[in-house]
């Protein structure tokens, strides 16, 4: 009991990372096709890093949205270089589902895959919470025949736990309503606290990637980066080696973040 009352907290405190992915929400408005989640997106910060870190291992969970996709193999050639884990959150979109296949070299390499939604289409997925159940339904179906979908219960939420822009769809309680479905159904949803602002227009160059990434660490230390696997984030690989590098020269430990729970 007392650890499901730590993991609630957790959770609670996850959600409210959610500010990075508001971006993935804006685009999404006006077409089906996936983009980016940025800082903007979520309405409050995630607490879990605001615990008083001194005596605390420090750990840096690395995640990418809404692949697999063109980008996604130089993406594992750098994770297996540098030899850590990391988590991908992927969808079933028509522009990346031909890379798929992709997944079972993810998962065979040790990263973790979890769940963003099928279609990314913030109209439809937010319409109600049927609407997002289904959506998530379909998106494990499609990513049966690569990942055992009995491993497949993370989720992150498009736009962040803590979006606004889902109201416009579903009302101002869909994201209540489905933080809560998530829990009863067994799943287990995170944000971020970490924002490499990657996919948000105008192609950030891997500097200011990298820059944006160590800006937002501060003096956390549990850091859930978010950024994206896109054929539009290409620039994110490029800087990856160096983000990697710096987390490693400052000590953090790489996992992946079904380890969360036993971690807080
Ligand atoms: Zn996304």
């Amino acid at each position: 009991m007392k650890n499901k009352r730590r993991f609630g907290r957790f959770h609670r405190l996850l959600a409210a990372a959610g500010l990075c992915a508001l971006a993935c929400l804006g685009a999404g408005l006006v077409t089906t096709r996936p983009v980016g989640c940025s800082n903007d997106d979520l309405t409050a910060p995630l607490e879990v890093m605001t615990e008083d870190p001194s005596e605390e291992e420090k750990v840096v969970y690395l995640t990418f949205d809404d692949g697999p996709s063109s980008t996604t193999e130089a993406v594992l050639d750098i994770l297996k270089k540098e030899e850590v884990p990391a988590t991908f959150f992927v969808i079933a979109a028509e522009n990346n589902e031909k890379y798929l296949p992709l997944l079972e070299r993810t998962a065979a390499e040790g990263h973790m895959i979890a769940l963003h939604t099928c279609t990314h289409d913030y109209k439809a997925i937010y319409q109600s919470p049927s609407a997002y159940w289904q959506d998530i339904d379909a998106l494990k179906e499609k990513l049966s025949a690569y990942v055992d979908p009995q491993e497949l219960v993370w989720l992150r939420f498009p736009g962040g736990s803590t979006n606004t822009v889902s109201h416009k769809y579903g009302g101002s309680s869909i994201m209540k309503d489905l933080k809560a479905q998530a829990t009863e159904k067994g799943y287990h949803y995170v944000d971020w606290n970490v924002c490499a602002d990657d996919a948000i227009g105008g192609h950030p160059s891997a500097e200011k990637i990298y820059n944006n990434v160590i800006r937002d660490v501060g003096d956390k230390h549990r850091c859930i980066v978010l950024m994206h696997d896109t054929k539009a984030t290409q620039n994110t690989a490029a800087a990856l080696p160096d983000i990697i590098r710096w987390f490693k020269n400052a000590g953090y430990r790489f996992d992946t973040v079904d380890h969360l729970e036993r971690e807080i």
